[in-house]
């Protein structure tokens, strides 16, 4: 009751600010990222702000204060030394595994990057449930453990908790339940402010585009991309933010167990060159961010080299120890990754119904068979299955001869012939070879 009536008269001057058009009283703002943070005020006084903010949206001024105010609610990561601390963020994909390989190749080049990730969310995957599908391998690392890891390994990759921006952790699970995700000032708030709770010099983010990502069209993209990018900026983080194609799933393997099993391929120096050349372009914008390559080029260059020589593998499976893995563990997964993986109990083999060129392999069919085969969540409360999802053995461009396989199916419970349908029309066939396949569609600076 206490929290209800110190909440009710500050929820209001906020929302009639909002609602008016006139700017927010600053200490209003702060006063109330702190109640949220403490848990001070009622859930249905919280949501209505948030309601407020998304049918009205607010400033870039007040979405800086809201994201500066949310990474101030926990702890921030100090950094000695050189300026070289620096993260990705993708806004969610399908196959999207690129974290699992960039931190390490990036670690391995140089950099130290103090990576806090996310689950699952909706039809997208989450680096903190793949992960999860290694043997012993911890996720739940305070902001202590965090710059242990990455001090002697050079990367860590940990779950988002409540000792860092503890203001987003519940506003996004109000969010989540209300409705109110798809709001460019609160994404940017929620995505930056853990961002620059890690402490980073430099920043890229994957803005995702296309029917299997939050943001469908090239323009709200760009409209996300520029929001973050000036709030990142505004809070001294060198920030450059790729907008990447989501149609198409993203290199050659999909769901958790799987996209462990893909992304050790590409640190093996073998699998998709889907994965490895976004990974490589990823990594070389930060490399360039930092100042330790002179070029986007070179970056990438630099990223392709450690790939191939086998030092990110190294930092892999170091970061695997050090985050809980047995070392013998570790060491099999570097070498054998189907050995140690979780695997479904059956594997069903679908076949291409004529001969042509892939024109596209819808990637959001794909994800949501794939989460109603437990591949992914329903209700926070539901426990993912690892070893679901696919290996796709063909892309877009690619030429297939009819009754070749396509893609492998990995389940536990047999296909129903509704989900076959579904799988199978996902993949569009026909003569004319398409323009060449660009994941990278525009970057925003
Ligand atoms: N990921 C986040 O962390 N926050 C959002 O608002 C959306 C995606």
């Amino acid at each position: 009751m206490k929290g209800e009536q110190m909440s009710a008269g500050l929820i209001q001057r906020l929302c009639a600010s909002i609602e008016n058009r006139q700017p927010m009283h600053m200490s209003d703002l702060s006063e109330f990222i702190e109640g949220v943070a403490q848990r001070a005020f009622p859930v249905e006084e919280i949501e209505r702000w948030l309601k407020c903010v998304h049918t009205h949206g607010i400033s870039v001024k007040e979405t800086t204060a809201l994201t500066q105010g949310m990474m101030n609610s926990g702890a921030i990561l100090d950094w000695q030394g050189p300026t070289n601390v620096a993260d990705k963020h993708s806004t969610g994909g399908v196959g999207d595994k690129m974290s699992l390989v960039l931190a390490p190749a990036l670690a391995a080049c140089g950099l130290r990057i103090p990576m806090l990730a996310g689950r699952g969310l909706g039809h997208t995957g989450g680096t903190i449930d793949k992960l999860e599908s290694i043997p012993g391998f911890n996720c739940n690392l305070s902001p202590e453990r965090m710059k242990e890891t990455v001090e002697k390994v050079g990367c860590c990759i940990a779950a988002q908790n409540d000792a860092i921006a503890p203001a987003d952790g519940l506003l996004y699970a109000i969010r989540d339940v209300t409705d109110t995700v798809d709001s460019i000032p609160l994404i940017t708030a929620s995505i930056i402010s853990k961002k620059a709770a890690e402490g980073l010099n430099a920043l890229v983010l994957d803005v995702k585009c296309g029917r299997a990502a939050f943001m469908k069209t090239e323009h709200d993209a760009i409209a996300l991309a520029k929001s973050m990018v000036a709030t990142a900026k505004g809070l001294g983080i060198d920030t450059v933010a790729q907008i990447t194609d989501m149609n198409e799933p993203i290199g050659s393997h999909v769901g958790n167990a799987l996209e462990v099993l893909g992304s050790v391929r590409v640190l093996q120096g073998k699998g998709s060159n889907d994965t490895r050349n976004l990974v490589a372009l990823q990594g070389g914008q930060l490399l360039a961010l930092t100042g330790l390559a002179p070029t986007l080029e070179y970056g990438i260059d630099m990223v392709h080299e450690v790939l191939e020589n086998g030092k990110a593998l190294d930092v892999f499976i170091q970061m695997c120890v050090h985050q809980g893995t047995p070392p013998s563990i570790a060491e099999q997964l570097a070498e054998q990754p189907e050995q140690v993986l979780p695997q479904s109990n059956h594997v069903t083999t679908l076949l291409a119904p004529r001969t042509g060129y892939v024109q596209s392999i819808d990637a959001m069919a794909l994800a949501e068979v794939a989460r109603e085969l437990g591949a992914g969540r329903f209700s926070m409360s539901d426990s993912i299955n690892p070893g679901i999802g696919y290996v796709i053995e063909t892309a877009k461009n690619q030429h297939i001869e009819n009754g070749k396989t396509w893609i492998s199916v990995h389940h536990d419970h047999e296909l129903s012939s509704e989900h076959l349908n579904r799988l199978q029309n996902s993949l569009t066939i026909d003569d004319q070879q398409p323009a060449d396949f660009q994941r990278l569609i525009t970057i925003v600076t």
